[in-house]
């Protein structure tokens, strides 16, 4: 038996821009994904039998999520089987210990469906690269290929840490899957996640493309990140799905305003489709005290750092 443990990091978008609606239902986005270091542990085993197939096993901390074919990890190894596991036969075992919050726009489960990638690719002795990767992750799901360059760069021991797309932070374009890596920012966070699981999907289709009052320059923001120019990374940190989830979920604009008023209104925003807020944080210091405070009000609040 071989066994391969994978940091699955999860992402907060330091801004979100949506383009276009594409006539296959898809949107057109452009937006500055950074890794942070709140992370779910993913182990995968690797038990070489004669039974002439691959079997696929899950476990997970948390007993509501699925353990099947629905789960990201389960669909990562199948998509793995059905590419390379031709003449091979075993099980593969995943177990997950989830700390990022489920369904809360911190890509959760798309880091755990790209540590078994990135598992199977060392279990099996594949040789893939970061972009072979990323292709094939992005069938699994938009968030898939940068979880994987992410976890390239924060999981050395994959061997892919200096592969030319391993990266903590990177403007997703396209379906959100192509990718540039960028210089990212060092920063202590605080997020909380109110309450609710959003869906991703009614969030894009609620979007009113036309009424955006509101959006990130990408190129200044980029810009300031290779600076450390925190006042123009604060003025670009804007995201376009904000005000529709923000509007139909009256807990989720309470939470973003008492994070404001906590960090003077700076450097506060919804991350992906929500509903989780994060805030940059100055220092430890600051940090540690919104956590406290938040953590009082909402239990899933975490104080977490940037990865870089
Ligand atoms: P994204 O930011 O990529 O949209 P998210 O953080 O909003 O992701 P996830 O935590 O990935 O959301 O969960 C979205 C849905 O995916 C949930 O309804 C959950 O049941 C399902 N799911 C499938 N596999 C997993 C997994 N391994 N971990 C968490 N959720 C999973």
């Amino acid at each position: 038996m071989q066994r391969i443990q994978v940091k699955a990091c999860g992402k907060i978008n330091l801004s979100l821009d949506v383009k276009k609606r594409l006539e296959n239902g898809y949107h057109q986005v452009e937006m500055v994904m950074q890794q942070i270091l709140l992370h779910d542990d993913v182990a995968v085993r690797w038990f070489e039998n004669q039974n002439g197939r691959v079997e696929i096993e899950v476990s997970t901390n948390r007993p509501y999520l699925p353990r099947d074919s629905r789960n990201l990890a389960y669909k990562a190894a199948h998509l793995m089987i059905r590419q390379y596991g031709e003449a091979r036969s075993g099980k593969i075992r995943i177990d997950i210990k989830k700390r990022i919050p489920v369904a809360a726009g911190l890509a959760g489960g798309s880091s755990n469906g790209a540590a078994v990638l990135h598992a199977l690719n060392q279990l099996w002795s594949l040789g893939l690269t970061v972009k072979d990767m990323c292709e094939m992750g992005s069938e699994l799901g938009s968030d898939v290929p940068f979880s994987i360059m992410g976890q390239a760069k924060e999981n050395p021991d994959l061997g892919l840490a200096n592969d030319p797309l391993a990266a903590h932070c990177a403007v997703a374009r396209g379906t959100g899957t192509d990718l540039e890596p960028i210089i990212g920012l060092k920063s202590h966070l605080v997020l909380t996640k109110p309450s609710i699981g959003v869906s991703t999907a009614e969030v894009y289709q609620g979007l009113a493309l036309d009424k955006i009052e509101e959006r990130p320059n990408t190129a200044e923001l980029v810009a300031a990140l290779a600076e450390k120019n925190y006042k123009i990374i604060q003025k670009n940190m804007i995201n376009v799905l904000e005000n529709f989830t923000l509007t139909r979920y009256p807990n989720v604009m309470y939470t973003k305003n008492k994070v404001e008023r906590l960090f003077n209104e700076e450097a506060v925003l919804m991350s992906g489709s929500g509903p989780t807020i994060f805030a940059l944080c100055r220092n430890r210091g600051e940090a540690q005290r919104a956590y406290e405070e938040l953590k009082a009000y909402n239990k899933e609040t975490f104080w977490t750092r940037t990865t870089y």
